[in-house]
């Protein structure tokens, strides 16, 4: 499989009956960008912006900023590119900005909390999008979404740097799609709520799992309960792609899961539109898909959501799409 996958990294990802679904990449910079296309991206799902202001002693401006995005988008040409706000804090902290020491800074101010709290951050940040979006398919995503409120101030500053760069007579993107991440169970639990305010989901799994099963992500004691395959983060993640659905929203999945050989006949079956994931695993998950019956899937979907433990719903997995083990 392979070697197979890697002669077809390029070709799309068509299931034997014929459902095309989108095979795209996590990329972090410009060498993630040209890598991700080697391997076949047919676009990025999830462009951490964080690079940006890591590694440095002040805030990027919004003219390097919007140069920075205009180099990263330039090789994806007409592909899409989502595009994630500052997803700072929690781990990740920006020495030159001071911020408050916290507890427990995963539960703290981080993401779009912060960029909320700092206006002007923000507001850089997305008016350097923006402008950077001109003639490219460039959609943006807020992280760390918790509740609808948080949607409309988000889309709010948006509109503030739209109305901002019209009257300064700047050249901007102004028919962008705006989509959130899913990583909270707060948004996961009301997704039919939130997908009416929104263009897409993306469903951040590594967060989704640290929260669902209150087990931190970087403590490898607690990494079987952070396991994407518990019962109760799948529950959620078929939820939210069905809410979205139901309101004619996409929905794709840049947490780790998407890149794993034995969720994607899980998620296939769930009817995810759009897999993210870093890129040498595109060729090998475009190749499993390729090998999968899209409605079949959906009829392991009902039993593996029966299933009480991640060993038992992996193991079935494996017995039925042994190709995929
Ligand atoms: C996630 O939480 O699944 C995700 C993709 O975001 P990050 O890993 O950057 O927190
Ligand atoms: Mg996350």
């Amino acid at each position: 499989i392979k070697e197979n996958a890697l002669k077809l990294a390029k070709e799309p990802a068509v299931t034997q009956d014929g459902l095309r679904v989108e095979v795209v990449a996590n990329i972090g910079n410009v060498e993630g960008a040209i890598k991700s296309l080697a391997f076949g991206a047919e676009g990025v799902g999830l462009l951490r912006t964080e690079f940006l202001y890591l590694e440095r002693n002040n805030l990027p401006s919004e003219e390097e900023q919007c140069t920075a995005y205009r180099a990263i988008f330039e090789p994806f040409g007409s592909m899409p590119v989502v595009l994630r706000t500052l997803d700072i804090g929690g781990d990740k902290e920006l020495p030159y900005m001071d911020m408050p020491k916290e507890m427990n800074p995963f539960l703290g101010l981080r993401a779009l909390r912060l960029c909320l709290a700092n206006p002007d951050l923000f507001k850089t940040q997305l008016r350097a999008a923006l402008r950077a979006a001109v003639g490219r398919n460039v959609k943006i995503m807020f992280p760390m979404v918790a509740t609808l409120s948080e949607i409309r101030l988000a889309k709010l500053a948006l509109e503030e740097c739209r109305q901002e760069l019209s009257a300064e007579g700047k050249s901007f993107a102004d028919d962008i799609e705006v989509g959130i991440m899913v990583e909270i169970p707060a948004a996961a639990v009301s997704a039919d709520r939130l997908a009416r305010e929104v263009d897409f989901f993306s469903i951040g799994t590594n967060d989704l799992s640290q929260y669902t099963m209150a087990a931190d992500r970087t403590n490898s004691a607690v990494a079987g309960l952070t396991n994407a395959f518990q019962p109760a983060v799948l529950r959620l993640i078929h939820q939210v792609i069905q809410a979205a659905h139901a309101h004619g929203k996409w929905v794709g999945m840049c947490g780790e899961l998407a890149g794993e050989p034995l969720a994607a006949p899980l998620l296939v079956g769930m009817g995810l539109d759009e897999f993210s994931m870093s890129a040498p695993m595109i060729p090998v998950i475009k190749q499993i898909l390729r090998g999968l019956n899209a409605a079949e899937m959906k009829e392991l979907v009902e039993e593996v959501l029966d299933l009480d433990s991640p060993e038992e719903i992996q193991e079935l997995v494996k017995q039925r799409v042994p190709q995929a083990d």
